[in-house]
C-alpha cells in the first residue's frame, strides 16, 4: 500500500469519480466517507441510499443505465406490494431489498452503522473501505415555501419538484465523524483529500455539517481537490443547479468552488468553464469532466491526483498548511 486517498462522496456523480479513483489507485488505498443525510426508514427498512449506491458501484452490481440500484434487477416485491395497495413511490428491487433487510437486521441487533458497511462491503467483495459520515443520524430536509420536507418525500415522492428556500441537516451538530476517518486526517500519511462532484446542498455539505469533519478537512496537511459537479452552468443530472438557481446561488462551477473555498487547495473544472474565476487560493485544474466511460471515470481520477500531488509539491500548500 502506498499513502491512502480519502474522498468524499454523495450517490450518482461522487460514485463515479470513485470508482475511477479506485482501478487507477493501489488495491486499499482508497478510503470513501459517503453521505448518510439522504437515509431513512421505509416499510421498516434502513435505506442508506448512497452508501448502496456507492457499493453497488465498486462491487460491479450498479445498473448502468437507472444510475441507482441493482442491474438485472426484478421487481416481484414491488408489483405485490403495489397490489396490496401499498405505497410504492419509493422503488425497492427485489435483491436490493435483500440489502435492506440485512442492514437492518444487524442494526436492530445493535450493530453500528459503519460495522454494518464494512460487513456488507465484505461480502460484496469490495475492496475499497466504505465508512458513512457518521454512526449518528444526520437527516437533510428541506423548506419549500409552505413546509419542511423530508429529504426522500423531496427527491423521490415530489421528484426535486418543489421550489426549496432553505436546508437543514438535522443532528449534524451533535453527530460525531468516525475516528478513522479523523486519524486520517490528522495524520501525515494522507496522499489528498478528494470532494467529488455530487450536489453540493445534497451529498458534500451534509458531511462538511458535521463540525469535526469540516474541521478535520480545514487542518489537514494532504492537499483537498474538488471536481465541480456542475459543466456550463448545468448538472449533469439531477437538481443541483435548479436548486442553486432557487437558494440564490448563481449555478456555475465557479459558485461550487466558492462554498468550498476555505478548504480548498485545487478545483477542476471542466474544459467548458475554462474561464472560471476561482477564490484565490484555489489552482484552477481544467479538465473533462463528464464521466461517461470507465475511461472517463479513470482519466478524470488522474487529473485530480496529479492536481493533489503538484499542490503537496508546491510552496502554496506548505504556506496554507503549515
Ligand atoms: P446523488 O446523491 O445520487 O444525487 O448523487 P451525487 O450528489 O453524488 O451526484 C449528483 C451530482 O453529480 C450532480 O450535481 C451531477 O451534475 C453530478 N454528476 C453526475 N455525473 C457527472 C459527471 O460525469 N461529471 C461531473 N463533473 N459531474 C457529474
Amino acid at each position: 500500500m502506498s499513502k491512502p486517498v480519502l474522498a468524499i462522496a454523495g450517490g450518482i456523480g461522487g460514485a463515479k469519480l470513485v470508482l475511477g479513483l479506485s482501478r487507477v489507485l493501489e488495491q486499499g488505498d482508497l478510503v470513501v466517507v459517503g453521505n448518510t443525510g439522504d437515509d431513512f426508514n421505509h416499510l421498516g427498512f434502513a435505506i442508506s441510499p448512497d452508501l448502496d449506491t456507492l457499493l453497488y458501484t465498486l462491487s460491479g452490481l450498479a445498473d448502468p443505465v437507472r444510475g441507482w440500484g441493482r442491474r438485472r434487477e426484478t421487481w416481484k416485491f414491488m408489483a405485490a406490494l403495489e397490489a396490496l395497495g401499498g405505497p410504492t413511490w419509493f422503488r425497492l428491487g427485489d435483491a436490493d431489498l435483500a440489502m435492506h433487510a440485512e442492514r437492518t437486521r444487524r442494526l436492530a441487533a445493535g450493530e453500528s452503522l459503519s460495522a454494518v458497511t464494512e460487513a456488507l462491503r465484505q461480502k460484496l467483495g469490495v475492496a475499497t473501505r466504505l465508512l458513512p459520515m457518521s454512526d449518528d443520524p444526520v437527516r437533510t430536509r428541506l423548506r419549500t415555501s409552505t413546509e419542511w420536507l423530508d429529504f426522500q418525500d423531496y427527491f423521490v415522492r415530489l421528484r426535486c419538484e418543489p421550489e426549496v428556500r432553505e436546508i437543514a441537516y438535522a443532528g449534524a451538530g451533535a453527530a460525531r465523524a468516525m475516528p478513522q476517518v479523523l486519524d486520517l486526517l490528522r495524520g501525515d500519511e494522507l496522499r489528498a483529500v478528494v470532494i467529488c462532484p455530487s450536489n453540493p446542498f445534497l451529498s458534500i455539505e451534509p458531511i462538511l455539517a458535521i463540525p469535526e469533519m469540516r474541521a478535520a478537512i480545514a487542518a489537514c496537511r494532504a492537499p483537498v481537490v474538488a471536481v465541480s459537479p456542475i459543466i456550463a452552468g448545468q448538472a449533469v443530472k439531477g437538481p443541483t443547479a435548479k436548486m442553486m438557481r432557487e437558494l440564490g446561488v448563481e449555478a456555475s462551477a465557479a459558485a461550487v468552488a466558492r462554498r468550498y473555498a476555505d478548504l480548498l487547495d485545487a478545483f477542476v473544472v471542466d474544459e467548458a468553464d475554462a474561464g472560471a474565476i476561482l477564490p484565490e487560493g484555489v489552482a484552477r485544474i481544467i479538465g473533462r469532466t463528464l464521466m461517461l466511460t470507465l475511461g472517463d471515470r479513470k482519466r478524470l481520477a488522474r487529473i485530480v491526483l496529479a492536481a493533489a500531488d503538484s499542490c503537496s509539491a508546491g510552496a502554496r500548500a506548505a504556506e496554507r498548511k503549515p
